[in-house]
């Protein structure tokens, strides 16, 4: 694996300016291309203006990676970083925003449904063969991640909800659900204790689920539903357990 390109190779082939569309020969701090217009331009603004909504509509269920990838092996993320105060403001809510993190990863996982298009990230890079993982829908059916496989973290997407969507792990899932055209699977912080609790991604253990998942009375039921790409919901975690055996019977050497 190569180092991320410098700002000149990055200039070398100027792509549009994210906020208007002209050449954009400009790379800010956040690594998004930018006309000399716009090149001071906050991520907020960048957020808020038509090209990235515009390049948000492009991407969105365009089924083809390369839309996003060109044939590299990565690419900068599409949307906008969370914003950064600076100074003491600035340390405060970088600290309240991870300490809300932390607060989601410690509760059992309830996943919601979030738009893949109004997000912020907090991360620059976005590498190829993570989000064709995620393109092929294993993740959703098995809870099989494509890196960092014992993160408790990364398990699942975690995105704070406040005045931005802030994409905290799951930035390949959240792409590929972008390029899908469809939700995306994550904890946030507006969960609810009364929340089935995933097991996996599409099998949940509870009785209500804000997520469209088909309710289960038997683990053939489930596995069904799975095998289907829909969501299932248990009642109990052994009703969960005998269904991950139906879709995965143990075979001893793998995990
Ligand atoms: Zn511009």
């Amino acid at each position: 694996m190569t180092g991320a390109p410098s700002k000149w190779e990055l200039m070398l082939s100027p792509k549009p300016c994210a906020m208007c569309g002209a050449s954009g020969f400009w790379v800010n701090r956040d690594g998004v291309e930018l006309c000399k217009r716009h090149r001071l331009a906050t991520p907020d603004e960048v957020a808020a203006s038509s090209g990235h909504q515009s390049a948000m509509d492009r991407l969105w269920g365009c089924g083809d990676i390369d839309v996003v990838f060109h044939r590299a092996d990565r690419v900068l993320l599409p949307w906008a970083r969370a914003s950064r105060r600076r100074g003491p403001t600035g340390i405060e809510q970088a600290t309240q925003l991870r300490t809300a993190a932390r607060d989601i990863v410690a509760r059992p996982p309830r996943l919601m449904e979030v738009d893949p298009r109004h997000l912020r990230a907090t991360q620059p890079w976005a590498l190829r063969h993570h989000v064709s993982y995620y393109l092929t829908g294993a993740w959703e059916r098995t809870g099989i991640t494509s890196a960092d496989r014992d993160s408790e973290a990364n398990r699942y997407p975690t995105i704070t909800l406040s005045a931005e969507r802030v994409i905290h792990t799951g930035h390949h899932r959240a792409l590929a659900a972008l390029i899908q055209g469809r939700a995306l699977l994550a904890r946030t912080t507006t969960d609810d204790p009364r929340w089935a609790v995933a097991v996996t991604p599409s099998l949940h253990v509870g009785t209500m689920t804000p997520l469209p998942a088909v309710s289960a009375s038997t683990p053939t039921e489930a596995a069904d539903v799975i095998n289907d790409g829909g969501i299932a919901l248990v009642a109990t975690q052994a009703v969960a357990n005998a269904t991950l055996n139906l879709l995965a019977p143990p075979s001893g050497g793998e995990r």
